[in-house]
């Protein structure tokens, strides 16, 4: 036993065995340059862009100034501090729903409203799109939102974690629960806004995932703590390729796990993401000659004694957790 724990190391110092322990995100053909999307006009509360993206600014507030650091994925050193987002979390509301028919409009408009009062009462996201595909933004661009709690993502490059302050928050008006989660005018507005936020941040395809690809539970070591997003965001109608295959990072490179709930959630399908997280988990353990098990350990170990809390985050990181 301690001899194989001996045989190889895990500190981010050794850059031999750091080869053998990083896995490689994998782009995917779809992924191209975000289309170039520029603001037309400001007006009365209301921007209109290039691409038909209009934004409503009538419930909008701020918080803070973003400010957080990204890590270097080969070192997991923090590489500077940062007040671009970096990339995007789409999440539903799982507020109160009425039917989708025009006899409804009343009950439509009344949730609607209600839920935006309390969404920018509390900063929970950046942008809100509505049951009619409005979209609003509710905290300021430049600011942090409550939208991930405790959360972590990785690209080729770099580590997010606690991506309050790192990425955007965008909510659908949607409950995962029901057949059809998002409206088509949903969809629709969820890609010209995601064009723009690419456009103007560029922000790679493999930074814009789902709360379910990032939230993680500490506690458990397990991923999906919030499952909003588990299954069927539509990401190909969003001009994001196929989201759910990018291996998910807090798998590969942190020894986290999920469960047979977090399955449930995903409607009892495991997405490429996870398939590949874990054949690269395998392939890691046998490059250093040990089991998965104790590879899995070994990472966790490194990740608790990472604490990238240290690294300039604030307290309003944890505060936020939908
Ligand atoms: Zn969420």
């Amino acid at each position: 036993m301690t001899a194989i724990f001996l045989a190889f190391s895990l500190t981010p110092n050794v850059s031999h065995t750091e080869q053998h322990h990083v896995a490689p995100v994998r782009f995917h053909p779809s992924e191209s340059p975000a289309p170039k999307v520029w603001l037309v006009e400001r007006k009365a509360g209301l921007e209109i862009y290039s691409n038909g993206l209009r934004i409503d600014d009538e419930f909008l507030t701020s918080t803070r100034t973003r400010s957080y650091h990204a890590f270097d994925r080969q070192t997991w050193r923090a590489a500077g501090g940062e007040a671009r987002p970096a990339g995007i979390v789409f999440h539903t509301t799982e507020s109160r729903m009425a039917p989708f028919e025009p006899s409804q409009n009343a009950r439509l408009q009344y949730n609607g409203r209600n839920l935006l009062t309390f969404i920018a009462k509390n900063h929970l996201y950046h942008f809100v799109i509505d049951r009619f595909g409005r979209i609003f933004r509710v905290v300021a661009e430049t600011d942090y939102a409550n939208h991930a709690g405790r959360s972590v993502w990785a690209d080729d490059r770099f580590i997010y974690w606690s991506l309050n302050q790192s990425f955007l928050g965008v909510a659908f008006e949607a409950q995962t629960e029901s057949s059809d989660i998002a409206t088509r005018a949903q969809i629709d507005a969820a890609r010209v806004l995601t064009e723009m936020l690419r456009s103007r941040y560029h922000i790679p395809v493999a930074d814009c995932v789902t709360h379910a690809q990032v939230s993680v539970n500490l506690q458990s070591m397990r991923i999906g703590y919030h499952t909003d997003w588990a299954a069927n965001f539509p990401f190909r109608e969003v001009g994001l390729g196929d989201g759910y295959s990018t291996p998910v990072a807090a798998l590969t490179l942190f020894g986290f796990e999920y469960d047979s709930a977090f399955l449930e959630a995903n409607g009892g399908r495991v997405w490429p993401g996870l398939v590949i997280a874990e054949e690269q988990l395998v392939q890691d353990a046998a490059a250093h000659g040990t089991t998965v098990d104790l590879y899995r350990r070994k990472l966790r170990q490194r990740f608790r004694d990472w604490k990238p809390d240290a690294g300039g985050s604030s307290a309003d990181d944890m505060a936020g957790d939908r």
